[in-house]
């Protein structure tokens, strides 16, 4: 596979990362398989040397892993090159789930006493563990308002023990972004690792690496499966030594590895990757365009309007603007709840990503238990509703919204 060259994005959707089998099966068949055999104790020293490349544990790797992998590199490094005119080369490392992916990213780059400078509304189960986790470990997060590129600086210069800049962007619940090339310039400039969480936008959409990135991560559970039927996480790295020295140490001994079958439903999945974001993208623009000129409806977040105060960021770094949106409900708590209750083709669960629409009211769901004050801090408000759109026929999509907001 690794001489084939191919030009278009959904080509290596399909094929890349594919290594022929050895019983010409098409697909990669489902190796459930904890460990793997040697011709000789020979070969096996050479395996555990690294001088031959072969399998040794599941934890440690597996063709299933590989394959899923080697894609997710493939789509995150497509059509850029080193200032040199190289191809990019990327080494990606799947997880168990997103959040196993990020405990990988954080302890195998810092250390007791390294702080972490981040922004506002990270996805729920980051922030926790900037909160609850670890603080314990002696790394800490400092939280800014990285639309002002300028505090963002003063905060850098500071404090010398800031180490990493993590930015998530789309995020949660009313879609901001924040300017990729610019704040990567500026970590770079101050020597600190970037990553960001592309997992609102897929490799398809937008590419941190094309900004000098150092990690790129996505929960696969949700765009990059596309069918809601496993959770992953990876982690992308342009450094690709570290990658294979220190990164895949700390993954292996963390023990946070996939599975062989959540790695062929992910691989299965990724292969429509583009058709999918095509749709999800062209049904949620015309879904926004409805819910705005509804009268129930006070506000509507999503990047393909030109009302969203990060359209022109969105419109920057992002091919289109994406399949995740929140909207207002005039009516409130009472307002969310009718809503939800009277869908009946769109799906009620949190979550993103599939091909299913599926639509949440955070104030009554993931954050019932935040007192009013708190979630409001969020964005979160009574009547907020997220929905990430599917890729059903758009008419029936809109029949659904429209009799569910019907009074
Ligand atoms: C879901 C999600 C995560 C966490 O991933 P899991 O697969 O649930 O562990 C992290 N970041 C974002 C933006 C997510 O949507």
């Amino acid at each position: 596979m690794a001489d084939l060259h191919l030009n278009g994005f959904s080509s290596v959707c399909i094929h890349g990362g594919h290594t022929n089998d050895p019983n010409y099966s098409h697909l990669t068949p489902i190796y459930a398989s904890s460990t793997f055999t040697y011709d000789s104790a020979e070969q096996g020293m050479r395996r555990f040397a690294g001088t031959e490349e072969g399998y040794i544990y599941t934890r440690m790797g597996n063709p299933n892993f590989t394959e899923a992998e080697r894609k997710i590199a493939a789509l995150e490094a497509f059509g850029l090159a080193l200032p040199d005119g190289t191809p990019l080369q990327l080494k990606a490392i799947l997880h168990a789930s997103g959040m196993a992916a990020l405990t990988t990213l954080f302890l195998g780059n810092l250390k007791a006493g390294d702080k972490i400078v981040t922004h506002l509304s990270l996805y729920g189960g980051t922030d926790e563990l900037f909160q609850k986790i670890l603080p314990g470990l002696g790394i800490t997060a400092l939280v800014i308002d990285m639309h002002d590129i300028a505090a963002t600086e003063t905060a850098i210069k500071a404090d010398s023990s800031i180490k990493m800049m993590y930015i998530e962007t789309p995020s949660n619940p009313t879609l901001r972004c924040v300017d990729l090339e610019e704040l990567i310039a500026l970590a770079t400039e101050y020597d600190l690792i970037t990553a960001v969480d592309n997992t609102f936008a897929t490799p398809y959409l937008q590419q941190p690496f094309a900004f000098g990135a150092d990690y790129v991560f996505h929960s696969t559970t949700k765009f990059l499966n596309g069918h809601g039927s496993a959770i992953g996480g990876v982690i992308i790295g342009r450094d690709i030594a570290h990658m294979n020295k220190g990164m895949l140490k700390t993954h292996h001994l963390l023990g946070g590895n996939s599975n062989p079958f959540d790695a062929y439903l992910l691989t299965m999945g990724i292969k429509t990757l583009e058709v999918r974001m095509e749709r999800h993208c062209h049904n949620a623009m015309e879904v926004a365009g409805f819910l705005e000129q509804h009268p129930a409806i006070s506000q509507v977040n999503y990047l393909g309007l030109p009302s969203h105060p990060d359209f022109a960021i969105a419109a920057k770094q992002m091919k289109h603007a994406g399949a995740m949106m929140s909207f207002e409900l005039k009516g409130g708590m009472e307002a969310g709840v009718k809503f939800i209750n009277k869908l009946q083709m769109c799906i009620r669960a949190v979550s993103l990503g599939t091909c299913d629409t599926l639509i949440c009211h955070p104030a009554s769901m993931t954050h019932f238990g935040v007192p009013k004050e708190t979630r409001e801090q969020y964005g979160i408000t009574d009547g907020l509703i997220r929905m990430s759109v599917g890729i059903e026929s758009i008419e029936d999509i809109i029949n659904d919204l429209e009799q569910a907001l019907q009074a």
